[in-house]
């Protein structure tokens, strides 16, 4: 019986198993030093200002939309092919969320696409307040074409980078927030580096990073600075705003640290892992496209999204059964958020975003993580050259 390959999977170093312990048996568990530590680490690889460590992308999207003030009756945009969490956080700011499509090729935000229906919403005054771009397979959305629509219609961005930390977009890292307001990753054990549960929002802006440090503890501030009473005693921390424990621990920070250290060997493996499922799917001549990534980005490649060519397509889900009974755990990223029940039931209807729904049906990510040798990859494309 062949081994298991999973579609993603984590990979934890001896030093990383050391970090952990180390602050284990220290005296901080919770939010500490190792965190903060965590933060400044993440800040100097992606070149941003601030960094604030959360419990999870999803808490990371939430305080990222609380600060950016997403309220009721305001509307938040991402695209239909991510997972539920880029359209959730709206809901959870008591927002509208509707959807903007993708390109054929790359499955990203499609920008003219957002640009025709920034200028319909116009007209109709249903401008969004929150565009959320998704960096599909750790592929970097164009964030200077949406920037510029953002300038000129007046919507704050948040980048979801939960695929793509490590990635670039023309020399600058994914995270710098260039080209947003806020930009966020996931560090779940499927994504680029994990810290078991996790996630970090970074900014360049002060006024957006407290209030998110804020929010991930009960809305409470300790810095004196930031007070709103004068001359407190001691004693005093102040509660300024509704917030949550979305608190990251000071061991899970220290995966983090630990796990960033092979960060770019951890890229360059993906790279070339997926290099070679090229290779391969062009040597065999098979009728199937890697999504496209642009020449001015480097992906930090969390997924290997292969798309079906013409009447392949129909037979998805015998190749995806047949694949599964030989232990290969393919996966689709993404069925669309708007045909999720939950969205049906919001409104949203099939046909709605036909080009991602012509995208999501004919996609099988296949297996792709920093220790998949040579041998498991051959193992994949041929079990698929042979059901072919
Ligand atoms: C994984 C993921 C999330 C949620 O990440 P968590 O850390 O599990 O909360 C959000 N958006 C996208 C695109 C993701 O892939």
């Amino acid at each position: 019986m062949s081994t298991f390959l999973p579609y993603g999977r984590q990979y934890i170093t001896d030093e990383d198993v050391d970090a952990v312990v180390k602050v284990l048996k220290s005296s901080f568990l919770t939010q500490g030093p190792k965190v903060s530590e965590f933060e400044d680490v993440i800040r100097s690889i992606v070149q941003a200002q601030h960094a604030i460590a959360v419990n999870s992308a999803t808490s990371a999207l939430h305080v990222a939309c609380l600060a950016l003030d997403l309220g009721p009756k305001e509307i938040l945009w991402t695209t239909p092919i991510t997972f539920v969490a880029s359209a959730n956080c709206a809901l959870y700011c008591g927002a509208e969320v509707d959807f903007v499509d993708v390109e054929p090729d790359t499955g990203l935000m499609c920008t003219i696409c957002l640009e025709e229906k920034l200028k319909a919403a116009k007209k109709l005054n249903k401008l969004p307040k929150v565009v959320v771009p998704v960096h599909l397979t750790g592929t970097s959305c164009d964030m200077k074409k949406i920037y510029q629509l953002s300038v000129e219609y007046g919507f704050s961005i948040i980048e979801d980078a939960s695929h793509a930390i490590g990635g670039s977009y023309y020399g600058e890292p994914v995270g710098s927030c260039k080209y947003s307001h806020i930009c966020v990753f996931s560090f779940h054990p499927v994504k680029i580096i994990t810290t078991g549960e996790g996630g970090a929002a970074t900014t360049n802006s002060v006024k957006l990073a407290d209030k998110m440090r804020r929010l991930r503890s009960h809305g409470i501030t300790k810095d004196p600075s930031q007070f709103l009473q004068t001359d407190p005693p001691p004693w005093v921390y102040e509660q300024q705003d509704l917030g949550f424990n979305y608190r990251m621990t000071d061991f899970q920070a220290a995966l983090g640290i630990s796990q960033l250290r092979q960060l770019s060997e951890n890229i360059k493996t993906r790279n070339k892992k997926l290099f070679f499922y090229r290779k391969l799917i062009s040597d065999w001549q098979l009728p199937l496209t890697l999504t496209k990534i642009p020449s001015n980005t480097v992906s930090a490649v969390h997924l290997a999204i292969v798309q079906l060519q013409g009447n392949l397509k129909a037979k998805r889900r015998f190749i995806f059964e047949r694949l599964r009974e030989q232990q290969i755990g393919v996966q689709v990223h993404y069925m669309p958020v708007h045909l999720q029940p939950y969205y049906q039931q919001q409104g949203f209807v099939a046909g709605q975003y036909p080009k991602a729904e012509e995208f999501a049906d004919g996609i099988i990510s296949i297996p792709l993580f920093p220790q998949l040798s040579d041998q498991d990859q051959i193992r994949v494309v041929n079990a698929i050259k042979q059901l072919l």
